[in-house]
């Protein structure tokens, strides 16, 4: 089967029925013109037979006649005849006879007396002897006027057969005299004559019923055999098919029916015919081993290109994509090579491309992952002193989702340039969205001072992307290679000092042990934060806004503390970004809220009317239960909502801004101050903000510090207050450390000040005594 489906072999076979099918049907055409070929054959033969017999026959009639004519015409002869004189008779007889070499000469006179009978015969010698014949002087048998017509010119004389003309003798009145006639013998000579002639056994035969009287034959090749079968043929007219027989019936002489005939046997006959399709076939068969040959061997050809072209397939499978295929056959064929040399360098070029892909950026087109690890593996087993730089580009979501992620994706491309530009014997890779790494294989610490500047030199350039220009900046974990760390170590090590530089706002990190340990510590705390929301471990300071028209404190900011039963004081920058990430902040608002609250009827009861202003976190954003619950439980703890404010930073809104205003919305529409914390910090522009349903912006206390000794925070200060207030916005400055900022302040009407100047966030009592002794009440 399987030999079967091999293409040579179905060439071959078809090859093979082909050449049966062509070889049985020449043998089956040839057959047939072979055997009308056979039946054309004896036909003409027999025809040949008949037209040669009849010639002979009618020529010597003719010829017999025309003699018998012209001797009787003979006066001598006639004279001789009247005279009576036999013997001269007899000698000019023999003589006419001689001359046509009859072998019998007659005359018989007026009353039918054989006159002259001359027989002759030849010899032992072949000599030929002339003598009288035995009805000599006797009467004629027959009648010759009526009897020895044209029709019957046989004469039968001692069991000799002879083809006879008479002419007649005629006196001068014309009247018939007698007659002289020339006979020719009808025997052996006559068939050997005929035999010669047709190639045919000749003979002929008296038969008289069941008697039959051989004539005369064409010599030695007839046999008994023969001579039966013919005898029996003419008798029942019925012929061994192997044999082909002419017959003719010559004429009645003495009673007996004479008859001629021809034969052969139909082998000897067609002998030549049948050697010749023996040859025909002879020539068939041999053709059938050649054409077989040349079927496998044409077969071969054809497959041998496809063979070899296997070869080089299965070459090209097992990974050598170098080689160059083709074939020595036809053009097809080495088209086919050529595609498969293609088809070759497409596939180590998209290998080529598929390993760039695995181990490179599509975006950027920096290393990846995989590639660092790649790379940086033997660096380490080499003992190199490597470092790894682990940045992080600051605010890429919010650039994401404010500017478009086209814009976020030309940043992140150009800080991959930024990268490369900073040491070319660095690897830079981008591991994801907004995190890179740049790898050394030999750093010396000491100059890690000078990378960091040119690190700080080159991202933090300004950035311009069509109308848009965005100051970038970033955080960066470092890790230094340590004996028996492998890179996956390393890497881990710098994004722990990475998250620990972001915890501390701080601008870089460098590993070391002891961050681990706060690590550690951090995911306790995340374990106990759960507990210190329930037991009650939170406690809130409070922090007053003074109203600069009235120099009056009228609102204080809630800034929630832990007061860890271990730790002592936690602040609030070390786990609200644990409460963020393990949803946790839901729990820790409302607690606060519920706090808040809980304050400002305390203060009522002491007859302090305090606005209080909450953080709301982008978590609490997300959840619009959050919005009802603050707005039910305010009315049900009998809280006004004029009492309350909420402080969201710009990034709050910038993750899902449509949930987020949809939320503000509904939180002012039921009379909820909001306000807007950091502002300045994030990327989005005031006419973005202008989209936003709030009251009041909150100016970032980093513009607020220094404002009075930097010009740029002044220019940005004041134009921030004249916006606000064009677009209707209260203005709240924090970070006032000083009185000539607090003035600088009111005198350009901004709304609200809070900062240390006034005081520091302070728990309840404190807050209560510094407001009892306060100037502004
Ligand atoms: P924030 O909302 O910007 O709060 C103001 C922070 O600035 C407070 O730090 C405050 O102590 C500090 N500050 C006020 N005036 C000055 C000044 O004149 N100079 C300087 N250098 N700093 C000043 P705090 O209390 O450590 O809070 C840090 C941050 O923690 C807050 O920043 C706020 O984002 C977050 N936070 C505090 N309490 C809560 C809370 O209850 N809920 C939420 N979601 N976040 C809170
Ligand atoms: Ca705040
Ligand atoms: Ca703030």
């Amino acid at each position: 089967m399987v030999l079967f489906n091999r293409l040579q072999t179905r060439i071959f076979a078809f090859f093979v029925l082909v050449i049966i099918a062509v070889l049985a049907l020449s043998f089956w055409l040839s057959y047939q013109s072979n055997q009308r070929l056979e039946q054309q054959y004896v036909a003409n033969q027999l025809e040949v037979a008949s037209l040669v017999f009849e010639s002979q026959y009618d020529n010597r009639n003719y010829y017999l006649a025309a003699f018998a004519s012209t001797a009787a015409k003979d006066f001598g002869l006639k004279d001789i005849f009247i005279d009576g004189d036999n013997r001269s008779f007899l000698v000019a007889l023999n003589n006419h006879r001689s001359r046509i070499n009859a072998s019998l000469a007659m005359a018989v006179s007026g009353d039918g007396t054989i006159i002259g009978q001359l027989v002759a015969s030849q010899d032992d010698l072949g000599q030929e002897v002339v003598a009288l014949g035995s009805e000599q002087h006797a009467p004629f048998r027959y009648q010759i006027d009526t009897e020895f017509d044209q029709i019957s010119p046989f004469y039968l004389l001692d069991d000799k057969l002879y083809q006879i003309k008479f002419s007649p003798l005629t006196s001068g009145g014309n009247s018939v005299i007698g007659w002289v006639g020339f006979g020719f013998l009808i025997g052996d000579s006559l068939a050997n004559s005929l035999q010669k002639l047709t190639g045919l056994n000749s003979g002929f035969m008296l038969i008289e019923q069941d008697t039959i009287t051989n004539v005369g034959h064409s010599g030695l090749a007839i046999e008994q055999h023969d001579t039966q079968l013919v005898t029996q043929y003419i008798v029942k007219d019925q012929l061994d098919n192997d044999f082909i027989l002419w017959k003719q019936f010559l004429g009645e002489v003495d009673n007996k029916s004479l008859h001629a005939y021809m034969f052969k046997s139909r082998s000897d006959l067609l002998a030549s015919l049948e050697s010749q399709w023996l040859q025909q076939v002879a020539v068939l068969l041999l053709m059938l081993p050649v054409s077989l040959l040349l079927a496998f061997w044409i077969s071969g050809t054809i497959t041998r290109p496809i063979k070899q072209l296997i070869g080089q397939a299965r070459f090209i499978a097992k990974g050598n994509y170098h080689s160059n295929v083709s074939v020595d056959s036809s053009v097809e064929l080495q088209q086919l090579a050529s595609e498969f040399t293609s088809m070759q360098q497409a596939i180590v070029a998209r290998e080529q491309a598929i390993e760039h892909q695995a181990f490179h950026d599509p975006l950027t087109n920096l290393a990846n992952r995989n590639q660092l690890h790649r790379v940086c593996k033997p660096w380490i087993e080499a003992g190199s002193s490597m470092a790894i730089c682990l940045i992080n580009i600051r605010r890429m979501t919010e650039v994401n989702v404010t500017l478009g992620h086209v814009v976020g994706d030309e940043v992140i491309k150009e800080v991959a340039k930024r990268l490369c530009h900073i040491n070319p014997n660095a690897l830079a890779c981008r591991l994801s969205g907004d995190e890179f790494v740049l790898a050394f294989k030999e750093f010396e610490r000491s100059t890690f001072d000078a990378f960091l500047a040119m690190l700080q030199v080159q991202i933090g350039q300004h950035y311009c992307y069509k109308d848009i220009s965005l100051h970038l900046q970033f955080t960066a974990g470092v890790s230094f290679s340590q004996p028996g760390v492998d890179i996956v170590t390393l890497l881990r090590q710098a994004d722990t000092a990475l998250q620990h530089a972001k915890m501390n706002k701080r601008d870089y990190q460098i590993y070391d042990a002891n961050i681990d340990k706060n690590s550690i510590e951090r995911f306790q705390l995340i374990n106990e934060l759960k507990e210190a929301i329930e037991q009650n471990q939170l406690v809130l300071y409070y922090q007053p806004k003074l109203n600069l028209a009235q120099q009056k404190i009228t609102h204080v900011e809630a800034l929630v503390r832990w007061i860890h039963p271990k730790r002592g004081i936690i602040p609030p920058d070390t786990f609200i970004p644990i409460a963020e990430k393990t949803m946790q902040m839901d729990a820790l608002t409302r607690w606060v809220i519920t706090e808040a609250m809980a304050q400002y009827h305390r203060w009522q009861t002491q007859s302090i009317d305090m606005c209080i202003a909450v953080n709301i976190s982008a978590e609490n954003l997300k959840d619009e239960q959050f919005c009802y619950w603050v707005i039910n439980t305010l009315a049900e703890q009998n809280v006004p909502v004029s009492a309350m404010t909420l402080e969201i930073t710009e990034d709050a809104v910038v993750s899902d801004p449509e949930l987020a205003i949809k939320q503000l919305t509904l939180l002012r529409n039921n009379g909820l101050t909001l306000s807007i914390d950091d502002y300045g910090t994030g990327y989005s522009s005031l006419a973005q903000l202008k989209q936003l349903p709030v009251d009041e912006l909150k100016i970032d206390k980093s513009f607020v510090q220094k404002l009075l000794h930097t010009e740029a925070d002044q220019i940005i200060v004041q134009s921030t207050l004249q916006l606000a207030h064009n677009l209707g916005l209260k203005v709240v400055a924090e970070g006032i450390e000083d009185k000539e900022t607090l003035q600088w302040l009111t005198e350009r009407h901004c709304e609200m000040g809070q900062g240390f100047y006034l005081s520091r966030p302070l728990p309840e009592r404190q807050f209560n005594d510094w407001l009892s002794q306060s100037a502004y009440v």
